[in-house]
């Protein structure tokens, strides 16, 4: 028997879909995306493979996560594409709702994660949390995943929803996944896609300036200020770059720390040209010593 990946637009039938499994005590893991998907996409959706008996995919832009003046109407799609990767790791189904049913008319409800949500994006992108957890709320409510998969690559998201799951008394299990590269140390994104070949070269300077401060945390390193002072020459060196943050933070609060203890997570956002990119990278002589043994 061929195996067909199904495609689910309603609400309503993506909840009998998974009501159906539930019933019959299956489990299900989820991966959010908005699309135009890549191999940090999929990295996740084999994870989800191997820890559950089915696997379902949302990709849905979700419109009140972007600002105003933010790049919704051009972000990257490529439907048929994405069903294609998808089918080929193995995902079940795949949801696919419209803007108008999931926000319809009337519509007024909006989850908000507080501290969490304030530094780093949530300064630059006022409201963008907002949008991120409502609509990973409203997903969860539809397809009552038993886990749900997140990329560390969006670590204050990872956070934001960790938080929201917590205090929201949750019943799915949040699973964060690592970062996905390119060969040059690029984290993969969509919105890679609007970078010219120039551009592309320059970068790689986010994943550079970040192992520099990896580099300082190996040597003891007790300064924020260093750090930020180190990744912002490194960045300062391509001509198209123009920093949002560059911080050194607390890796569960995502507080700026003013000095560096056992863990710490450096996070950046930089424009090259028009396209604004993010990674972040986390330190710990804890874990570091744990991988060692
Ligand atoms: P997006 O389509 O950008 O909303 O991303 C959907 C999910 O994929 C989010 O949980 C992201 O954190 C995750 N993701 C995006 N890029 C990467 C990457 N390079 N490595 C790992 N996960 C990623």
């Amino acid at each position: 028997m061929v195996f067909v990946m199904e495609r689910l637009t309603a609400v309503s039938d993506m909840k009998a879909w998974s009501r159906a499994l539930l019933k019959q005590s299956r489990t299900i893991g989820f991966v959010p995306t908005m699309g135009y998907l890549h191999e940090g996409h999929l990295a996740l959706m084999r994870r989800a493979r191997a820890e559950n008996d089915r696997v379902l995919v949302s990709i849905f832009v979700n419109p009140t996560q972007f600002g105003p003046s933010e790049d919704l109407n051009r972000y990257p799609r490529d439907l048929e594409g994405d069903a294609k990767k998808c089918s080929d790791v193995g995902v079940d189904a795949l949801f696919l709702p419209e803007a108008s049913q999931v926000y319809p008319p009337g519509f007024q409800t909006y989850v908000d994660v507080e501290e969490v949500s304030r530094p780093l994006c949530g300064a630059s992108r006022p409201g963008h949390f907002r949008g991120v957890a409502t609509i990973v709320l409203k997903l969860f409510n539809i397809v009552a995943p038993t886990r749900a998969y997140f990329g560390e690559k969006d670590r204050q998201q990872l956070r934001v929803i960790m938080a929201m799951a917590v205090d929201l008394d949750l019943d799915v299990e949040i699973v964060p996944c690592e970062t996905v590269r390119e060969a040059d140390g690029l984290a993969m994104s969509s919105r890679n896609a609007y970078l010219s070949p120039d551009q592309r070269k320059q970068a790689v300077c986010l994943h550079q300036a970040l192992l520099e401060a990896a580099g300082l945390f190996d040597k003891g390193e007790r300064n924020a200020d260093r750090y930020v002072r180190t990744m912002s020459q490194r960045i300062a060196q391509e001509p198209d770059a123009g920093v949002d943050y560059i911080s050194l933070v607390h890796p569960e609060t995502l507080q700026a720390l003013t000095d560096v203890d056992d863990a710490a997570v450096a996070a950046l956002a930089v424009k090259i040209g028009d396209t604004r990119l993010i990674d972040n990278m986390l330190f710990n002589h804890r874990s570091r010593k744990i991988q060692q043994t």
